[in-house]
């Protein structure tokens, strides 16, 4: 199998976030996941996963502006795990 490769990053306004999911099946390569976690509203927020695109998708869905979207200009290669 091959590593997983990102090519893009984002940065994600956890406080912003109100939970409603929107981003999550948004994302083309599928690697947002809502936390367990919650934030100071009490609601879950997404996290990023290996192998984001910087695709700007979520950028695009989010009704609160919670993401901020980053190219990479050499593609990070996440090793798999032993
Ligand atoms: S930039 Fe694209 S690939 Fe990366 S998290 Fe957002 S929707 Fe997913
Ligand atoms: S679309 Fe925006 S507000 Fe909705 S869960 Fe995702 S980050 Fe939070």
């Amino acid at each position: 199998m091959s590593d997983v490769v990102s090519r893009g990053t984002v940065v994600i306004d956890r406080e912003r976030c109100k939970g409603c999911e929107l981003c999550v099946p948004a994302c083309p390569p599928n690697v947002l996941r809502m936390s367990t976690a919650r934030n100071r509203t009490g609601v879950p927020y997404p996290e990023l996963l290996p192998g984001c695109t910087g695709c700007g998708a979520c950028l695009l869905v989010c009704p609160d502006f919670c993401f901020e979207v980053f190219r990479y200009e050499d593609p990070l290669h996440h090793p798999e795990a032993p």
